[in-house]
């Protein structure tokens, strides 16, 4: 199918684009086009204008900010990828991204895209909320930052609204003491997840504090599985396996009954619990 028509605007600077999309009642900001190209195309959805972000300057850049790292909208998940910030500093997000789509959107998708488009059984918003991370975003009144647990407000549904530009993501730089664990299991790799979980935790010797588990495919938006928490930072992992039936309730979806994701989620924590456990070399 072809999309209905539209108007197409390129913005020069974040200003420029909160400008055009106040100036318009359905415009859609348009990035690496991997998710919103593929809805216009179904007839998902019919704007009457895209605004293209991909000219803002400054938007593609990865730094370290004293202990944080700040990861422009529009930073490619391949760019993400092959950054040296990423891999010293943002280990989880280096560790999901190869487990999003394939090397084509990863070329084109962005980080910025990916976050705000919020699909429920994506990786990066469930690393964000695992991280504790926060979004900043540039909108009509000026510049606000949000953290990750009140972004992500149902299915597709953040905390943007309709003129905003979501502008970097923030998260804190990998400290010596922190450990990491993902995995997710899809049919293929490559497809959105069946069920995927990001998890952060802090180590003091052989104990675990500060864990925070993040699911993605189990229900709107990315669940922390607070029970499930407790019971790994006592070094209880079956006790984690058996809580989440408390944390957790996925629906069933298309791809599965919320019975089996629930069993499979408890198969993922086994493995991330080994993860978190690991002293990295
Ligand atoms: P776009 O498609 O350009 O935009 C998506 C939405 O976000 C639009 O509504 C747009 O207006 C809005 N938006 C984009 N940037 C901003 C911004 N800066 N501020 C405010 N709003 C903005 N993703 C995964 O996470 N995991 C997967 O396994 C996965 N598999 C995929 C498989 C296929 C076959 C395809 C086609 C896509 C897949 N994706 C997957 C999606 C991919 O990661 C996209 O890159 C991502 O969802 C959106 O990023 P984008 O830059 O392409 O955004």
């Amino acid at each position: 199918m072809k999309p209905a028509p539209f108007a197409y605007a390129k913005a020069r600077t974040l200003k420029d684009a909160v400008a055009l999309l106040r100036k318009s009642k359905d415009a859609r900001l348009l990035a690496g086009g991997q998710s919103l190209i593929a809805t216009l195309n179904m007839r998902l959805s019919s704007p009457s204008l895209l605004i293209d972000i991909n000219g803002i300057k400054g938007l593609d850049r990865i730094v370290k900010k004293g202990a944080e790292v700040e990861i422009g909208a529009l930073v490619r998940h391949a760019q993400a990828l092959q950054s040296d910030v990423i891999a010293k500093h943002a280990p989880l997000i280096a560790r999901a991204i190869p487990h999003i789509g394939h090397p084509a959107i990863r070329n084109r998708g962005t980080i910025g895209g990916s976050i705000a488009f919020a699909d429920p059984a994506a990786e990066l918003p469930a690393c964000l909320v695992a991280l504790d991370g926060e979004v900043v975003i540039e909108g009509p009144r000026g510049e606000r930052t949000v953290k990750a647990a009140n972004f992500f407000k149902g299915l597709f549904e953040t905390a943007l609204g309709a003129n905003d530009v979501l502008k970097t993501i923030r998260i804190p730089a990998a400290a010596r003491d922190d450990r990491f664990g993902f995995a997710e299991l899809a049919r293929r790799h490559g497809d959105y997840a069946l069920v995927g979980l990001a998890a952060a935790a802090r180590a003091k010797g052989d104990t675990l504090s500060d864990v925070r588990l993040a699911y993605f495919g189990v229900g709107e938006t990315p669940v922390r599985a607070r029970k499930a928490e407790a019971a790994i930072a006592r070094g209880a992992v079956d006790e984690a396996v058996t809580a989440l039936a408390g944390d957790l309730d996925p629906p069933d979806d298309i791809q599965e009954s919320g019975k089996v994701k629930l069993h499979l989620a408890g198969v993922l924590l086994r493995r991330v619990a080994q993860q978190l456990a690991e002293k990295p070399a």
